[in-house]
Formats: structure tokens, sequence, C-alpha cells
């Protein structure tokens, strides 16, 4: 019988026919209507056992796709390209989240930053104002030269304002 079908048909066993490894004539389903054999092959991309006809792996042979019956195999019919979009669009969505997570955290880290900033300038202020009564009390004018500007005061170091501090509490201890 096999002699029969190999003298009759070009036998593609032991070949590579578009993407299916032919490894034998198939004992299973022996041939064809028309007599040709079928074959055992195996899908290269996902070694899936198949069986294929003459025909099929002639048309194969001729440069015609194949599909593997394994449907999650690149090489079924089933359109690969869209679950793949589908996939893609997952992982857009997902980076899309993370992007917002940070963008969230880094607008609530600049909102905390402008916060202490505030808060550290108000009582920067606070001290300066203990120096700006003192002066004022002492009959100072804002227009003198020895007027210190919240602007000065900024400028300075936190040890010399902490000294200038410690002198206006010496003062108005004095005064009182
Ligand atoms: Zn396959």
């Amino acid at each position: 019988m096999n002699t029969f079908i190999r003298n009759k048909w070009r036998s593609y066993v032991g070949e590579t026919v578009s993407g299916f490894y032919v490894f034998d004539i198939s004992s299973q389903v022996t041939a064809n209507k028309d007599g040709s054999p079928r074959y055992d092959c195996r899908c290269t991309k996902c070694n899936y056992y198949q069986i294929k006809s003459q025909s099929e792996l002639t048309n194969g042979a001729n440069g015609a796709m194949l599909f593997c019956s394994n449907q999650v195999c690149p090489a079924s019919r089933v359109q690969h390209p869209e679950t793949e979009s589908l996939a893609d669009l997952r992982r857009q969505e997902r980076e899309q989240e993370a992007r917002t997570q940070r963008e969230q955290a880094a607008r609530q880290m600049v909102r905390k930053q402008q916060v202490a900033k505030q808060r550290s300038e108000r009582a920067d202020k606070s001290r300066w104002l203990a120096l700006a009564n003192s002066k004022l009390k002492s009959g100072l004018e804002i227009d003198s030269p020895e007027w210190v500007s919240f602007e000065r005061w900024q400028r300075w170091s936190s040890e010399f304002q902490a000294d200038i501090l410690r002198r206006v509490a010496e003062i108005e201890k004095k005064i009182s």
C-alpha cells in the first residue's frame, strides 16, 4: 500500500512544508478519497501534532500558507494580531494608570513642599517681625538704611538671625 502511494504521489516525509515537519504517512487515516496519502505532521511553531493531506502539503510546498490546528498557535487561523492588539491595549491602560499615579504622587509632593515652604516662611516672618517691631519701637524709620526688610532678613544665615533675635530679646527685656 505505502509502496503504491509512494510511487504515485510525491512524498513529503522528512521535509518541512510551510512550517510543518512531515514525519510520516499517517497510519490513522490512510488516504484521501482520491487515494492520496495523509501525513503525520508537527507544527514547527508549537509542536502540535496534526494530519495534513497530500493536497494541503502540495499547496504548502507551492507557497500557500498552512494553518496550525492548535488555536493558541501563532500559525493558527485565529486572528492573533487582534488578541495582540488587545493585550497591547491592556498594557497601554496599565502604563497610563501607572503614569497617572506617578503624576498624582508628584503633584502631592509639590503641594507638600509648597505647604512646608509657606509654613517655614510664616515662621521666618514672625521671627523677623520681632526684630522689625523692636526697631520700630526704638524709633527707626522704615526708609532708614538701618532698617532690615524681610527680604534682607531672609538672606541672613539662621545663626546670624538667631544672634540678632537674642540681642533684640535683651533690648526688649531692658526696656520693659
Ligand atoms: Zn502550531
